[in-house]
């Protein structure tokens, strides 16, 4: 996988507390403090936006971290649930605001894997580590290729700025859910192809490999050519060709759409107009079935193509997509303000 960082985030500020509770607070949640005693982290307690910050906390202490009650406030710039993992930032940040706090010594990858837990075992949400070995990995100006076997991963110059290039966002205002719905079926029809052909994860698929299930081949599918632009982009970006990845970003799309079939139609409708209005290539992101589209774009080139797009939801019935516009930025650091 290839991911980058957005310039927004989520800030976590952590106190320790002598009483042995933890109580999290959200700027975006005003007079919706939830205070647990230690003792009582557990799946489902506490629930809700609470859970993401919670189950690091949870994670820590079951991987057998010394931790602590602890105070955490949170606040954000990220939009949430439009699939720029606002809840992996929420996680990341806390992991690394704890482990500063209590000087635990992980490595980022083990606090990749910390918010990782917390998100799979106690918010519920089965998603992969993609989205918070993004958040621990990722540097201004590059993409980080990652090994999703054992997290090992290398910088790759991404620098949009110096480009005169743009990451165009388009939220598409589309609220997704993947503790249950098509991300879950998803992930269960990658573990059941995977299981059929007796490969461990289906990346390991030898070419050409088939269950004989038209579903199941087209999920095959989309993994290995995923795959394979994951590799060729590298190849691009290394060779200073940022512009030319702009059709793999739209392979990228289609394969989403067609194969796995995740995409949903304001996103289809956005990458189309965003083509047809100049972009150099266009995908979603995130788990599918809501959330945000990106285009890559002249500097120069994006109202245009915002234009475009707003048009063409506002002509098809749907509500206004926001925009945002974003070069490749650092992953979670240590602010050091009020110190
Ligand atoms: P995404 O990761 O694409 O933004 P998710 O559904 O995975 O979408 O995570 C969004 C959830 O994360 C929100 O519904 C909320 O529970 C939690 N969350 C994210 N940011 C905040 C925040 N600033 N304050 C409280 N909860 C947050
Ligand atoms: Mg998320």
């Amino acid at each position: 996988m290839l991911p980058f960082a957005v310039p927004w985030g989520v800030t976590a500020r952590v106190a320790g507390r002598p009483d042995g509770t933890v109580r999290v607070s959200s700027a975006q949640r005003p007079g919706r403090e939830v205070t647990v005693p230690l003792e009582e982290l557990r799946p489902g307690t506490p629930d809700g936006w609470a859970s993401y910050a919670a189950g690091v906390l949870w994670a820590l202490r079951r991987a057998g971290h010394p931790v602590g009650g602890v105070s955490i406030r949170l606040d954000s710039d990220l939009p949430e649930g439009a699939g720029l993992s606002s809840s992996a930032a929420l996680e990341c940040a806390v992991a690394a605001a704890l482990d500063d706090l209590w000087a635990l010594g992980l490595t980022r990858v083990e606090l990749a894997r910390v918010a990782q837990r917390a998100e799979n075992d106690f918010a519920g949400a089965p998603t992969g580590i993609l989205d918070q070995s993004a958040a621990m990995l990722a540097r201004a100006g590059h993409a980080v290729l990652i090994d999703t076997r054992d997290l090992a991963s290398t910088l790759v110059p991404f620098d949009l700025a110096a480009a005169g290039l743009r990451l165009l966002i388009a939220d598409t205002g589309v609220a997704h859910e993947h503790r249950t719905g098509g991300y879950r079926a998803r992930r269960e029809e990658c573990e059941r192809a995977a299981r059929a052909l007796g490969v461990p994860v289906l990346g390991d698929a030898p070419p050409g490999a088939r269950t004989g299930d038209p579903v199941l081949d087209r999920r095959i599918r989309h993994v290995r050519t995923e795959n394979a632009r994951v590799r060729e982009t590298v190849d691009l970006l290394a060779g200073g060709r940022v512009r030319a990845i702009g059709p793999l970003l739209t392979a990228s799309h289609a394969s989403l759409r067609d194969d796995y079939e995740v995409s949903w139609p304001e996103a289809d409708l956005a990458v189309e107009r965003a083509l047809a209005a100049g972009a150099l290539g266009a995908r979603m992101v995130g788990g599918g079935f809501g959330g945000s589209v990106i285009a890559l774009v002249e500097e120069a080139a994006s109202t245009t193509v915002r234009t475009s797009v707003e048009a063409a939801f506002k002509a098809e019935g749907h509500g206004a997509p926001r925009f945002l516009s974003a070069t490749p930025a650092p992953g979670a650091h240590r602010l050091n303000e009020g110190r």
